[in-house]
This record gives C-alpha cells, structure tokens and sequence, in this order.
C-alpha cells in the first residue's frame, strides 16, 4: 500500500484516534466495518439468507410494535408468518411519503424509548419536507456501510477529505471543529455559496491539503471541474470522488474524469435510509447495499421491473426499528441488470438511475422521457450552454431556462429548436429564459428537469 509521505498523521487517525473516538462515543461502527469489509465477497445465497431472516425479524417486530403496521398487514389480509421469501414481501402494501407524513407517530415503535431515536426531516425536493426518525444502532451500521463503500475508491479511514457540500456540520460547534481537525479532516466547499472567489479559495486549501477523496453533489463537482478546466487548473489528483445526492450526468462525469485524472464514483442514497447503492472500483453500475436494505424495482403494475426496464425504487430498511420503513417508495426510478460484476461481490447491480419519478416528461405523442436523459441529451449536444433547466408546464409547452455559456450564439437557439422538434414532435411548443444562474434548493441539490404533470410512476 503506497503511503502517502506528506500526511503520515493519516495513519495515526486511523489506528489510534477513530478507535478511540469511536470508544468515547460507544459506537460500534468499526466492529461492523471490520464485518462488512469481510462479508462483501459471500455469496448472493448467503447474502439472501441473511436479508430474509432479519426481514422475518422486522415484520414480527413492526406487527407487533407499531400500530400502522399491524394494521396495514391485517388490512391486507396476512401476517409476518405470511412472508416466508423475499418475493413475498411484496403482499406488503407500499409506503409512500404521504403514508408517512399522516401516520408518523403511529410508525414509531412502542417499545423504543423515545430518547434512542434521532429525529431528522429531509429536505423536500418538492417543497413539502418529511420528518421522520432512526435508532442510533442502525445508524451506527449504516456509517459503517457508508465507509465500507468509501474505501471502494481507495481513501481510508483517516484520510483527508475534500468535501463540496452545503451547511457543514461541524462548524455548529466547538467538538465539531476538534473532531473534524483529528479525525474526519474534511476541507469544505459550501455549495450554497459556490463563486469564483469561494472556488478559487477552495482550490487553494485543497491544493494544500491534498484529500485523497473529493466528495460532493454530483452537479456540484461537475461545477468545480469546470471552473478548474477553464481556469487551467485541473491538477488535483485525488485517488478518488464520490458523487451522491444527485444524478450523474454522462457529460458530467466524464469531464470529472478528466479534470481529475480519476474515475467519479457514482452513489445513490437518501436521507430516510442512507446509502442505496454504489459503484466499485469497476464503475459499471452500483451495487445494491444488501446489507442495510432489500431494494426492489417495481413497475407502475406492481410487478418486479426486468432487467433493463425502468422500475420504481422501493426499500425495505432491515436497521431502523425504531420507525420501520418497510416497502418505502423513495420517488425514484432504476434500471435493473442482470450483470455480474468482475469485481466479485455479489451484490446485485443497479444498472443506470433516471432520476425522480415526477421528473419524467411526455411528449404530446404520451410517450415518456426521463429528466436525465432529457438534460443529458440536451447539454452534450447544444454548443454555449452554461446550465440548463426544462420545465414541462403543460403537455405541449416547455420551458427552457438556460444559462449562457461563452460561445451561446443564435446557433444554440437553432440547435435547441431541431432538438425539440426531434425529440418531442412539432406540436410542442416551447419558450426560453435566460437567467444567470439555475437556483439551487435548499439542500444544495439542482433541479434540471421538473415536470408538472402526472407521469406512469406517479
Ligand atoms: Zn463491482
């Protein structure tokens, strides 16, 4: 293993204060990565063996426990004995956000003092947030998931961070600012203020530092990569980059790649279950996170998408039994595959992510278009665009808010009407606005494609 010679505290922090640290806060988290590290390589059997016992567990503690539960099941006309294969689970009526904001409190398990629970609230990409809870042992085991996959792109525990990221955490206090100096060494880019100035800032302390990993917002990332490649700057060699929280774009990541000199490592997660699945070292689709959650793919008919087809995103959390989640819809939408991974773990790939559900647009013809690949398809081919956004406000009429780029010319504006013809028909109309910059919401995440239609997944 190649040490790096300028930062050998990486393996004090590693070896002495996480241990340490993690005894102070009497946090199993490195017991179970030393687990997850080794479990990684079973076999899909014994993986699936596991996931169906401590589904068994789940249900049996969710009917017995929660009020919303063993309602819903006995609605549905079964009981835990009911579900004896993963396939089963799917007499289980699905979980929608609005299922959760009318019944919270009746989701919260009885037998769990109130006080282990952690309250959180996601951000609400749709304007409304959902509040929700987790016990602190499933999220001790998912900080260990989360790292195990970390290490996939070659940083390690101790190792400096560059993190690209709205609100740090760690500056709300004075612990924070000592943990992150011994341990976490994260180096931040606030994404809510993403500037020249900030960047340019942040290029400088990351130059300084050297991270091994650069962590962040996929469009956030991108950003950064560009500001570097324009400014004859791209010569951070980081040994690896996450990117989380958003779709990856094609274009995106393979001028991340460049900028770089190193392959972007594509994440999927949510803030209700954490880490959904994540690329290896292979960066060919992600591997679905088996230890944490059964992830299905499910079509507008309820029936399990095949690989290649397009299926709603739906996980059983099989950790937090504090408010079980249990068939939760998280609003997005996955390909499955029916590819093995040379890597040789056995978690089972998620082909390619389309993005939200409500994300999706129809033509005037009532054929579907994902928002990725929408946007995808308009920024590789349109020469002069900064940033784009499409809003479908009606079946036949788009809104694209474009942020001019140095070579926007009337050749952008032509390029974009044959697009449009080709992709949507001549029926659709459309009309264009040209802000400076496309808003971000408040969780740092972009928008590029918000349709205010219903659509198959809705
Ligand atoms: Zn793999």
């Amino acid at each position: 293993m190649l040490v790096n010679k300028r930062d050998l505290y990486s393996s004090i922090a590693r070896n002495l204060v996480a241990p340490l640290w993690a005894k102070k806060e009497r946090s199993p988290y490195l017991r179970h990565l030393g687990h997850l590290d080794k479990s990684q390589y079973r076999s899909i059997e014994e993986a699936r063996a596991d996931q169906l016992s401590r589904l068994k567990k789940l249900l049996e503690h969710a009917w017995a426990n929660t009020a919303f539960y063993s309602e819903r099941m006995k609605k549905a006309g079964i009981t835990p004995a009911s579900i004896n294969s993963i396939e089963d689970l799917r007499l289980v009526p699905l979980l929608t956000k609005d299922d959760i904001r009318a019944n919270k409190d009746r989701m919260v398990a009885g037998n769990i003092p109130r006080e282990q629970l952690m309250a959180k609230k996601t951000s609400g990409s749709t304007g409304i947030s959902l509040d929700f809870y987790v016990d602190e042992a499933s999220l001790q085991w998912k900080r260990a998931c989360a790292i195990r996959t970390d290490k996939w792109t070659g940083w390690n525990i101790g190792e400096k961070v560059g993190a690209i990221w709205g609100n740090p955490e760690y500056k709300k206090s004075w612990k924070g600012h000592v943990r992150n100096f011994l341990l976490e060494r994260y180096t931040y880019l606030d994404t809510l203020k993403m500037d020249e100035a900030a960047m340019l800032d942040f290029y400088a302390r990351v130059k300084k530092a050297r991270p091994t990993l650069l962590f962040g917002h996929a469009h956030s990332i991108y950003l950064f990569a560009k500001f570097l490649d324009v400014k004859g700057l791209a010569d951070l060699r980081p040994k690896g980059i996450i990117s989380t929280a958003m779709v990856l774009h094609d274009f995106e990541r393979k001028l991340i790649d460049r900028v770089f000199g190193c392959k972007v490592t594509n994440r999927y997660g949510c803030e209700e279950v954490s880490l959904i699945a994540c690329e290896c070292s292979e960066h060919n689709g992600l591997h679905v996170n088996m230890d944490t959650l059964i992830v299905e793919m499910v079509k507008a008919d309820g029936s399990a998408a095949s690989p290649g087809e397009p299926g709603m995103i739906v996980v059983t959390d099989l950790t937090n039994y504090g408010m079980p989640f249990i068939r939760y819809k998280v609003g997005d939408v996955g390909v499955p595959s029916s590819r093995s991974c040379p890597c040789g773990r056995k978690y089972p790939l998620i082909e390619s992510l389309e993005g939200r559900s409500a994300d999706y647009v129809v033509t005037p013809d009532g054929d579907f278009i994902s928002g990725i690949s929408l946007t995808e398809n308009f920024a590789m081919h349109l020469k002069g665009i900064k940033q784009i956004q499409i809003v479908q406000e009606k079946v036949d009429y788009l809104v694209f808010r474009i942020v001019k780029g140095e070579d926007f010319s009337q050749a952008t504006i032509d390029g974009l009407h044959s697009l449009v013809t080709e992709r949507f028909g001549r029926k659709m109309t459309y009309s264009l606005e040209f802000p400076d910059s496309i808003q971000q919401e408040k969780s740092g995440k972009y928008r590029f494609c918000i349709s205010k239609l219903n659509n198959p997944f809705l």
